[in-house]
């Protein structure tokens, strides 16, 4: 709750911007939950409750959220119900009730489900999961939660090979993600993969550059608007001469990698994209610095961290390459955000993007926030963006966002008079629409 009055005037004020939320990871023909199962069967809750003791064999074997990003066998082999699951998850809750993933889950319980006891427990099981059942059952829920949300548009997580149909593209708009392109050529699979979408087999450079050419030709054609892709904190971006490529992909197809090639693939097959990003005037989202697989034993999504020898300096070079390219930067972690502060300071093609994973925590979102509003060119922050699965998180992820950036107005801005309220209100409608929009060059 917020106390003082200017702060509650802000916050009340910001809800009323319409959001775009430009990164999540909703699947456009299932958006909205079908049952509490697709809500705790988030990451958060699933390695939360796993980390304060309970076994991930009660979690079974089906997978909430299926993302060919992560490796088989993260999940248990047991069938388990979903009203199982839920109840293994709540049961565990209390060890975890003072997170704020935990609140996330009240602020849904209480707006959505009705809910209006003091903390939910494993005797609200059979009520909140008959409530959720029935209220995400209604045949306009996903309306339903868009409106509460206030939230106009949502960036999606879309694989190189989707056909990207049957969906409303200007309110879910689509987002190439490049992963696989950049770090997973060496499997058979995805080079598959690739050849099926575009009919070439990317056996050189000159295949590849035109198979990618007709990846980026069909997201545009889908109103795609931006590329995205996730960094390990090893990875340096550098240009590779075109026969060198060659000469690495036939390696991979020859089933000869050396690692040497994989990796020299990947920074060919990266610095390409980012010539297209060029060519077709499409932003690079960034997501730097995760490491896959750390915990091994973890629950699905529930494995990876971050990894502090990360530095942006590793970009310096792509960030001189492509003066035309802007590049939208989440880094995985708040100790990132100084040097993530200092570079969208210096270089213009450089822009903050939201608080990523770790970072998306109240007391480091302030700190980050704060530095870049500071610092930053005001017309150069993407404040915030969902991260969800399922559009019911977005309300409460932007509203622990949405008041941390009211505090940050009223104590930085209009209380020592460096902006009137009417002014850091239009700050805040650049942070949560207007410099998205403009960035994506979405209407
Ligand atoms: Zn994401």
């Amino acid at each position: 709750m917020i106390l003082d009055r200017l702060t509650r005037d802000l916050y009340a004020e910001i809800c009323r911007i319409p959001l775009i939320d430009p990164h999540s990871h909703i699947d456009p023909r299932r958006s909205a939950a079908r049952n509490l199962d697709d809500l705790l069967g988030y990451h958060y809750y699933t390695e939360l409750a796993h980390s304060a003791g309970m076994s991930k064999e009660l979690l079974g074997d089906v997978p909430p959220h299926p993302q060919p990003l992560s490796p088989p066998g993260a999940r248990g082999d047991l069938h388990v119900s979903p009203r199982e699951r839920v109840r293994a998850i709540l049961e565990h809750m209390d060890r975890f009730d003072n997170t704020v993933q935990h609140s996330w889950f009240q602020e849904i319980a209480r707006t959505f489900l009705g809910f209006r006891g003091e903390r939910v427990t494993d005797q609200d099981c059979d009520a909140l999961f008959d409530a959720a059942e029935r209220v995400f059952g209604q045949a306009n829920w996903e309306e339903q939660v868009l409106k509460k949300s206030n939230v106009e548009k949502i960036f999606l997580t879309n694989d190189f090979d989707e056909p990207l149909e049957g969906f409303d593209t200007k309110r879910y708009v689509p987002c190439l993600r490049t992963d696989d392109l950049v770090f997973h050529l060496d499997k058979p699979a995805t080079r598959e993969r690739l050849a099926k979408a575009t009919g070439i087999d990317a056996t050189d450079c000159a295949r590849l550059r035109q198979a990618v050419g007709k990846l980026f030709e069909h997201f545009a054609n889908k109103n795609a608007k931006a590329c995205a892709i996730s960094l390990p904190p090893n990875f340096v971006p550098h240009p590779v001469e075109d026969e060198a490529l060659s000469a690495c992909l036939s390696k991979l197809h020859e089933q000869q990698d050396d690692g040497a090639s994989k990796a020299q693939c990947s920074a060919g097959v990266f610095w390409m994209l980012a010539e297209f990003c060029r060519d077709c005037r499409l932003p690079f989202d960034l997501m730097i610095g995760v490491n896959r697989r750390v915990y091994r034993d973890g629950v699905h999504q529930g494995q990876d961290l971050f990894d502090q020898r990360t530095s942006l300096i590793q970009y310096a070079e792509l960030f001189n390459a492509f003066p035309e390219v802007t590049f939208p930067i989440s880094v995985l972690t708040s100790v990132q955000n100084q040097e993530l502060v200092s570079y969208s300071w210096i270089f213009p093609n450089v822009v903050t993007n939201g608080h990523w994973w770790y970072s998306n925590i109240p007391d480091f979102i302030e700190r980050d926030a704060r530095a870049r509003l500071q610092a930053v060119p005001k017309t150069k922050q993407i404040g915030y963006y969902s991260d969800a699965y399922k559009l019911e998180f977005i309300l409460p992820k932007y509203n622990m966002y949405r008041r941390i950036l009211a505090k940050i107005l009223a104590d930085d801005f209009v209380r020592p008079g460096v902006f009137a309220e009417r002014q850091a209100l239009e700050l805040g409608r650049l942070l949560l629409r207007e410099n998205a929009m403009r960035v994506f060059s979405v209407e």
